[in-house]
């Protein structure tokens, strides 16, 4: 066998661990890459929001760095961004550090996931989350050393205490819960949101809460007024929630994770040897985001979801998102054909949208993202609308 990785006569095939090339590269990194090689094409796959930073937090960052706030933060991150997510988690939540709980600033979600995953799950323990579910956390589980265990959650894809519980064993380690969801959009009830955290709770098993998404909760999925969350009320539980997606700065990677406060100690041992900090002056210019107003760009998700449901209205039957921007739709229901295969097939009209197989041991459905202007997602509607009445995608793969 010819070794493709050697370089300037170095065998970088024989360094890389099986974990590592175990690990299939992102079906949604290829989908920016078409987006980047289609000559004017309607992309619906990026989960990336499309619209721009507030002014004023973008004045902060940049005062910041003039203020020279540019070396790095003690671990768990600077001080007013602490004072900040503490005082929102104590609205929100009714946290306080008083109950036992700590917090700490980590570079993205991503990072407070990771910290989580390496600080819980060693060789052979178990990971519960969602089949479908978002496509980081299964490759961080098999670096980890543990093993990912799917909930099927079809065809509702609500991940409910019930659906849970026969999967849990002496080896389970961590339940992940992500509640707005990607890749479905879908919302859990605060009722089932409890069922769960107490299972998890009763089994003596972490539960993660990844609510990324929790500003943009629709007002249909809301509850008193607010994003139904595991942790309201709730210390038991790590929290996870990020900066990037909601105030449209996924690029400066801000995310921080809140919970038990000896599981926050040891995920800044590993932070302060893995990544040391969040960028300093970016977590400066984050106080700013909880004054900024969310209801206009909420107001404005909302009506592209009605877009979505009012162009596959009596086409097919698919879970309403009622947060997040992304919609889960089946293609197989009449056309026997799979996801990938109306994936490629739109493709010829310019469209591009995930195969739910990225995210899913199963090939039925397609992801859109709504975080597209509205002519791209009207164009792109009327697209899956055509291809979808004429089945013509079944003999596509
Ligand atoms: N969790 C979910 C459910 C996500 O969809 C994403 C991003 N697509 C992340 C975590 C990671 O976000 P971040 O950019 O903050 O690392």
């Amino acid at each position: 066998m010819t070794r493709s990785l050697e370089v300037g006569g170095l065998d970088v095939d024989r360094l890389i661990t099986d974990r590592t090339r175990s690990i299939d590269a992102s079906g949604i990194r290829r989908a920016f890459e078409l987006g980047a090689s289609l000559k004017d094409p309607i992309n619906l796959s990026i989960g990336q929001p499309d619209f721009f930073v507030d002014e004023r937090v973008k004045q902060r960052a940049i005062r910041a760095i003039a203020e020279n706030r540019n070396g790095y933060s003690v671990t768990q991150g600077v001080p007013e961004l602490r004072a900040a997510i503490w005082s929102n988690l104590e609205s929100d939540l009714g946290w306080t550090e008083a109950s036992g709980s700590d917090l700490i600033i980590t570079p993205g979600t991503t990072g407070a996931l990771a910290l989580a995953i390496f600080a819980t799950v060693g060789d052979g323990d178990e990971v519960i989350m969602a089949d479908p579910h978002f496509v980081a956390y299964p490759p961080m589980v098999k670096v980890a050393g543990g093993r990912t265990v799917f909930c099927d959650t079809y065809p509702d894809f609500r991940m409910t205490a019930s659906r849970v519980e026969s999967l849990l064993t002496p080896r389970t380690k961590m339940v992940i819960v992500n509640s707005p969801s990607n890749p479905c959009g879908v919302v859990l009830t605060q009722r089932e949101l409890d069922d769960l955290s107490q299972l998890c709770r009763d089994r003596n098993v972490l539960l993660v809460a990844d609510e990324i998404y929790e500003a943009f909760t629709f007002p249909d999925a809301r509850e008193d007024g607010r994003c139904p969350s595991a942790a309201r009320s709730n210390p038991s539980l790590l929290l996870v929630r990020g900066f990037g997606k909601t105030y449209g700065c996924t690029g400066w990677r801000l995310g921080y994770a809140a919970g038990p406060k000896p599981l926050i100690q040891q995920m800044a041992k590993l932070q302060q040897y893995l990544y040391v900090c969040a960028p300093t002056p970016l977590q400066v210019a984050a106080v700013e985001c909880f004054d900024v107003d969310l209801a206009p760009l909420i107001a404005q998700y909302v009506r592209r979801r009605d877009m979505i449901t009012d162009a596959l209205r009596g086409l097919v039957d698919f879970a309403v998102p009622q947060g997040a921007f992304y919609a889960l739709i089946p293609v197989t229901e009449k056309g026997g054909s799979t996801g990938s295969a109306f994936a490629n097939h739109v493709l010829d009209h310019r469209l591009i949208v995930v195969p739910g197989k990225v995210f899913s041991s199963r090939d039925t459905h397609f992801r859109i993202s709504f975080a597209a202007p509205d002519e791209k997602l009207a164009e792109g509607l009327e697209i899956i609308r055509r291809v979808l009445k004429s089945g013509s995608y079944a003999d596509a793969s």
